[in-house]
């Protein structure tokens, strides 16, 4: 089991979850933010600061979200540990947008 990181965080990336993660388990893109299910802990705190609800656990994910599980294990691989920063200056305009998975860039941050 572990925690992944779905389609709401795209363009929001507002950063708590990094903040609060005693594994440093976030890896960061230029617009999104996966969770390495390897250094995952499985503690919940992520899932608990979120503010746009984006973290699930892998054996509760919503419906449409299940393709985020493999998605987060792939983009771990290959990401940098991610630093806490501001989010990105339109992240509120983001925050309520649903269908956003075309926005997602595989590039690392
Ligand atoms: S707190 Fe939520 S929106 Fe912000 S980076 Fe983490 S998963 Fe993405
Ligand atoms: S569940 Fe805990 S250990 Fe896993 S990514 Fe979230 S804060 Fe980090």
């Amino acid at each position: 089991m572990a925690y992944v990181v779905t389609e709401a965080c795209i363009r929001c990336k507002f950063a708590e979850c990094i903040e609060v993660c005693p594994q440093c388990a976030f890896r960061e893109g230029v617009n999104f933010v996966v969770i390495d299910p390897d250094a995952c802990a499985n503690c919940a705190l992520c899932e608990m600061v979120c503010p746009v609800d984006a973290i699930f656990a892998d054996y509760a994910l919503p419906k449409g979200q299940e393709k985020f599980r493999d998605l987060n294990l792939n983009l771990a691989k290959n990401w940098p540990v991610a630093e806490f920063r501001k989010p990105p200056p339109n992240a509120e305009e983001w925050a309520d947008v649903s269908d956003k998975f075309r926005y997602l860039s595989m590039e690392g941050y």
